[in-house]
């Protein structure tokens, strides 16, 4: 097939939601305005930079509390033993050599009348445009046994990619062969949909080569797997045959830490390694900033800009936002949620127009083993009647089957969104 460049340039207009900018680039000089970014992940990355792409002349400032972006995509693959933290660690200088001026630090309020950020260290930052892409906290009313911080430290969810990542698969290596991991997934809406039952597989593939006499039993509180269904279960009753045992409607009630234990409600599983990824809300800063709008958990936003439909000049994106219909909470989502919000961001300090059709579009890959995997992908635009983003009928779909071939997409995916994001 070929296409013209004219057509070309229409698609990826309409695709990444910037019609409205695409002079903007070329405005050179002075400082049109102050965007300050709050979270250096998907979606505050990717934003930070397309900001600095697209409108040079906006002062961009993105603050972000670690040191080096972490990857939760290919993180399960280091709990299998099949990537390491080194592939999924990434620094910050692509973004400081784009311009992008970085501050180590923890954002701790927004004051919206002033128009500034306050951080922990008592500095405050002024913006004319702040985005909040913190992504998730957890909630540990739910289950009182992991309250403490010991408590966390021994019973860990892994489920923001980092030192629980590397902690995790110390507990895996040091289990006994003919031990049992437990894996316990909240009620969704969570991060990632399918990233619970891929990193079943990853752990799967460890035992199978590394403590074969080894059981995995998960604790589902949906009454079924979430994504990918057929697929899942293909490789569970496949080449993990007898390894694992699953359990719909098995919500927490909570964890006996010192017996191993996770309560449900009527009934408690024991394991040698217990993995509890906890329900999971807007991070602190949303709350701290009155941007929660749905149950005390999700940020309302407007899907043409994503500005909070709470506060005025407050964008909200990634995973902390209360998502559109059939929209997952993923890197693929966050990153292109962020190309809308920068395109509007800037259409609004410069008094444009902003797009009045963004589309956005979604590909979740998952590992069955070291090199298969799968995909699942949707594509969603925005309905003007509805005033929100809705899925395209017969856009996306799913793989028929894990595959090899689909496997070096998957990490093709993983390296084309890295360089998108920070680079
Ligand atoms: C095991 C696992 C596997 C996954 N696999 C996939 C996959 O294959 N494909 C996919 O598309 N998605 C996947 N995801 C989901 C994906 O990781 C998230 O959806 C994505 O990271 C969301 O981006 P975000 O920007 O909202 O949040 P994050 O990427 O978590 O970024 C938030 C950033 O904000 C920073 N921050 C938070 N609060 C503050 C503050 N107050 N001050 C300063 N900094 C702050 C944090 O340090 C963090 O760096 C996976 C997730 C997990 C857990």
């Amino acid at each position: 097939m070929t296409i013209s460049r004219r057509e070309f340039i229409k698609w990826v207009s309409a695709t990444a939601g910037m019609t409205a900018v695409a002079g903007c680039a070329t405005t050179g000089g002075g400082t049109a305005g102050r965007v300050v970014v709050i979270g250096g992940g998907y979606g505050g990355a990717t934003a930070a930079r397309y900001i600095k792409m697209w409108a040079p002349d906006i002062d961009v400032t993105m603050v972000e509390r670690g040191a080096e972006f972490i990857s939760c995509p290919i993180s399960n693959l280091v709990l299998g033993g099949n990537a390491t933290m080194q592939d999924i660690t990434m620094g910050y200088d692509g973004l400081r050599k784009r311009g992008v001026r970085m501050v180590r630090g923890d954002a701790v309020a927004i004051d919206a009348a002033k128009r500034e950020v306050r951080l922990a260290d008592g500095s405050a930052l002024g913006y004319d445009r702040v985005i909040v892409a913190p992504g998730i906290d957890f909630m540990y009313d739910p289950i009182p046994g992991l309250k403490s911080a010991g408590a966390q430290d021994r019973i860990l969810h892994a489920w923001k990619a980092g030192p629980q990542t590397v902690a995790l698969r110390k507990q895996l290596e040091a289990m006994r062969d003919g031990g049992v991991y437990v894996l316990h997934i909240p009620m969704a809406p969570y991060r990632c949909p399918p990233g619970p039952y891929e990193r079943v597989c990853q752990i799967a593939d460890y035992f199978k080569k590394a403590k074969p006499r080894s059981k995995i039993i998960v604790l589902d509180s949906n009454p079924d797997l979430v994504s990918k269904k057929g697929l899942f279960l293909a490789a569970w009753d496949g080449m993990y045959k007898g390894m694992i045992e699953y359990r719909p409607n098995s919500e927490i009630a909570d964890v006996d830490v010192k017996g191993m234990t996770i309560k449900l409600q009527f009934d408690s599983v024991k394991g040698d390694v217990l993995n509890v990824v906890p329900p999971q809300k807007a991070g602190a800063i949303a709350e701290a900033s009155g941007l929660i709008t749905a149950n005390n958990r999700w940020c309302g936003v407007d899907w043409l800009s994503c500005e909070s439909t709470a506060v005025k000049g407050v964008h909200v994106l990634g995973d902390a936002t209360l998502s559109a219909a059939g929209m997952p909470k993923s890197a693929s989502m966050a990153n292109q949620q962020a190309k809308v919000c920068a395109a509007a961001v800037i259409a609004q300090i410069k008094g444009q127009p902003i797009n009045a059709q963004p589309m956005m579009m979604n590909t979740c890959y998952s590992f069955v083993s070291g090199r298969s995997a799968m995909h699942v992908a949707s594509v969603h635009h925005y309905d003007a009647g509805q005033k929100t983003l809705v899925p395209v009928k017969g856009a996306g779909g799913v793989s028929t089957a894990a595959s090899d071939l689909e496997g070096s997409y998957a990490w093709g995916w993983a390296k084309n969104i890295w360089a998108d994001s920070i680079s």
